[in-house]
């Protein structure tokens, strides 16, 4: 019923005008009514996808690591935000802040501060987080004038894209319209104006290729740096992606762990993209952050002591526990499951600081 609403929504706008993919993710990812982000619990083995805080606690324990350095090297500071950009379920956060039990000052200084789009996740977060009274805010802009650590785990892939593709003659928008009342790919004419949007890397791409951009991506990166540059932090953002973009298409939808189509069944499926590191890191430097090389999920988690973390966990598991607690560590970090295709990026305020993992 509801995928069928969105879907005659959707036909009804492309119909007049073919739109943007990052208009069609949109409003099937963000539609107030029947968005896939507004609507569901999309995580999970029974939703569809499992992210790395949920596969583990160890994951959430390891970022936690993260912030308490990153908080020492920014001087411990006596009050500072601690924000986390799309918190799912609230899991990684209050994996953090169980940890940071152990510096009494860090729990003290930090105020705990949320980005959702989606009210039900909203309340999983405020449960799960009651006890460190978190508070939302609909942008960065909004945040209270202190320094920040600013984390996000699969946040950015989830921020619409648009594509466009070189011809012999220049650069089109691949745009979604409708053809014999289904929602279709239609490529527009080529135009100065795309090339524009693309950086010099994507414009040096050869014919055939596609190029992304995330508009969006790049907004809340400029928001989250503007706000670090002025107040000091860091910010670390954990997702899929690439560090120089390789002129392949990465847009796809995921229904129930399985790949979809993409204009099968908006509000249904997760839309993502992989991330342009490349992008983001453009725009921390320029506000003047400094951002460090890209690290590998696995790298840069075995860097923090994951590996300890899971002796640690086994000294008092069951024969059982021991076997789920190192299943987690291999998807975590086995190049084959989430080690090399997960990215960590960093990007710091300060020339002293130097983040953990990094040094
Ligand atoms: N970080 C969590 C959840 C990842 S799923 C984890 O690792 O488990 C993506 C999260 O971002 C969800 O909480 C989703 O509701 C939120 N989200 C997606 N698009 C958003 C947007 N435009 N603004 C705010 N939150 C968004």
């Amino acid at each position: 019923m509801e995928s069928a609403a969105l879907r005659d929504i959707i036909l009804r706008v492309a119909e007049k005008n073919p739109l943007t993919i990052a208009q069609y993710m949109e409003l099937a990812l963000q539609h107030p009514e029947y968005g896939y982000y507004r609507h569901s619990d999309p995580l999970g083995a029974d939703g569809d996808f499992v992210t790395a805080p949920e596969i583990s606690q160890m994951f959430g324990e390891t970022i936690a690591l993260w912030c308490l350095k990153t908080w020492r090297q920014m001087g411990e500071p006596p009050e500072f935000i601690l924000c986390e950009l799309g918190p799912g379920r609230g899991t990684m956060m209050a994996d953090i802040m169980r940890l940071s039990v152990q510096a009494e000052g860090f729990r003290k200084a930090c105020r705990v501060i949320l980005v959702e789009s989606n009210a039900s996740l909203r309340e999983r977060q405020d449960k799960a987080l009651v006890e460190h009274h978190p508070r939302w805010v609909d942008h960065l802009s909004a945040l209270p004038e202190l320094p920040a650590i600013i984390l996000a785990n699969e946040f950015f892939d989830a921020l619409p894209v648009r594509q466009f593709i070189h011809h012999e003659t220049g650069w089109s928008e691949i745009r979604v319209g409708v053809q014999d009342g289904a929602l279709a790919w239609v490529m527009g004419r080529p135009a100065p104006s795309a090339a524009m949007l693309l950086s010099e890397t994507q414009r040096k791409l050869p014919v055939g290729a596609i190029a992304e951009i995330s508009p969006q991506a790049q907004d809340v990166m400029r928001q989250a740096a503007a706000h670090i540059a002025e107040h000091s932090g860091a910010v670390l953002a954990i997702d899929y992606g690439y560090e120089t973009p390789g002129g392949n298409p990465t847009f796809q939808a995921l229904e129930k762990h399985r790949a979809a189509d993409p204009l099968g069944d908006p509000g249904h499926a997760d839309l993502t993209a992989h991330v342009d590191f490349s992008a983001l890191a453009a725009i921390a430097a320029q506000a003047g952050l400094r951002p460090w090389p890209l690290l590998e999920q696995g790298e840069f988690l075995r860097r923090l002591g994951l590996a300890q973390r899971r002796e640690q966990l086994g000294e008092q598991a069951t024969p059982e526990q021991k076997q789920d607690i190192a299943a987690a560590y291999h998807r975590l970090t086995a190049p084959e499951a989430m080690g090399t295709l997960f990215k960590v990026f960093c990007a710091v305020s300060d020339a002293k600081i130097t983040p953990a993992g990094w040094e």
